[in-house]
């Protein structure tokens, strides 16, 4: 251990008193990590069944993503788009090819990638559809999380997330999730784009019912509107597929991604669209000085190679299957619903038995890590490379922790 490193209450303490609390953190030092496996500044292990919102789906410190960033970060790393590099256009190639694109725009951020989402559905709408000027609109989600700009958390429908930081941008309008019918109903004249997550994460992990995005693809066709989804946690394996709109054998117009791009060590987002959407970008109508630099395109190249050559979507697929069938045979009376979709569970706890923080603060105690999301929700989303037995060993430590709990 790093005797210079500070102990867990002064790290904790130090934290408090510098950074903003716009987070509540656990109470755990994280001092290392390798592979699903993460370490406090005492040496105390921990599984990690959050992966970083699925910024971690590679695990901690992939080898391969390590040699990369390394043997690139000595060539060259950051160079801003003023240049090309001999790096970028394979990266886009191969996440076009994937998802069966045409274009990208690198950008960083996940908020970012749907900023860019946005601009581009509004132009497109001003200029291909032919809407008025500044008259575009995009129709969203009730209980949506797309990032946290102004603009974004101004179609939020969680008031924590907009309290106070308004005014917000106009051009916007929320929708049920999962109800296509409604959706159609309130697309008008000036409607340009619907931009939804397949699965909605940080709403909880609520699974919209089968045929929900085919419907809209369907939606989107008869109005001339564009779908765009935000697959920034559901893509790039989570869901059991390489993108969950797969599973609905549809395509999207434009896609958002980020998090896993990465590799777990960068924050690489993208906007990746059909041809006459991406070609709503002409130079000096958008950028990022940090997009798409060589870093982050050989880090995301090697990401998706690992994701493909390791078999990490299958096993997703495999290992959520039976991460979800033993969940449910707990059947233990404080959960009322596993739902979720390969390996990203979510575990709606009964707050008359306790809340998922309480949970989670429990879970700690016995070694792995996880976070809840609102009141009532765990998620189990470790990172795609975990053991069987690693996961078999975490439930295990839930199922003690819920019987703890009840005594
Ligand atoms: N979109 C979705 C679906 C997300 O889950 C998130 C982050 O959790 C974002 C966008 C925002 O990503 P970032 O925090 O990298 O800006």
């Amino acid at each position: 251990m790093d005797i210079h490193a500070p102990i867990s209450a002064d790290a904790i303490s130090l934290e408090d008193r510098w950074c903003a609390h716009n987070y509540k953190p656990l109470p755990v030092v994280i001092a290392r990590a390798e592979g699903a496996w993460m370490w406090d500044d005492q040496g105390r292990r921990y599984l990690d069944m959050m992966s970083a919102y699925s910024a971690v789906n590679l695990g901690h410190g992939h080898p391969r993503i390590l040699r990369t960033l390394i043997e690139q970060a000595s060539r060259v790393s950051v160079v801003s788009r003023a240049f090309h590099t001999d790096r970028l256009g394979p990266f886009l190639a191969r996440l076009c090819a994937l998802s069966g694109l045409d274009g990208a725009v690198p950008m960083n951020t996940g908020a970012e990638a749907v900023e860019t989402a946005i601009k581009a559905a509004r132009r497109w709408g001003h200029t291909v559809k032919g809407i008025p000027a500044n008259h575009a609109q995009i129709l969203v989600a009730e209980g949506n999380f797309h990032g946290r700009t102004t603009t974004i958390v101004g179609f939020s429908s969680e008031p924590a997330y907009r309290d106070g930081f308004g005014p917000f941008a106009p051009g916007f309008r929320s929708v049920a999730y999962g109800d296509a019918a409604a959706m159609e109903a309130a697309i008008g004249p000036n409607t340009a784009a619907i931009l939804v997550e397949p699965i909605q994460g940080e709403a909880g992990i609520v699974v919209p019912p089968d045929g929900y995005l085919r419907r809209l693809r369907e939606i989107c066709d008869r109005h001339n509107v564009l779908l765009i989804l935000d697959e920034i946690q559901s893509g790039l394996g989570r869901t059991g597929q390489w993108f969950a709109f797969q599973h609905e054998a549809i395509r999207p117009d434009g896609l958002c991604l980020g998090k896993a791009l990465g590799g777990g060590v960068l924050p690489v987002s993208a906007f990746v669209a059909r041809r006459d959407v991406i070609d709503m970008f002409v130079p000096g109508n958008h950028g990022s000085t940090f997009g798409g630099n060589p870093l982050a395109a050989a880090v995301g190249l090697t990401a998706l190679e690992v994701l493909e050559e390791e078999g990490l979507v299958q096993r997703s697929a495999e290992l959520g299957q039976h991460m979800r069938d033993r969940l449910t045979a707990l059947a233990h009376p404080a959960i009322r619903a596993v739902r979720g979709r390969g390996l990203w569970l979510g575990v709606e706890i009964d707050p008359g038995f306790a809340s998922a923080r309480a949970v989670c603060e429990a879970l700690m105690g016995r070694g792995v890590l996880s976070k809840e999301t609102h009141e009532t929700v765990i998620r189990f989303a470790p990172p795609l490379v975990i053991d069987r037995a690693d996961l078999d060993w975490a439930i295990d430590r839930f199922a003690e922790t819920l019987e703890a709990l009840r005594a």
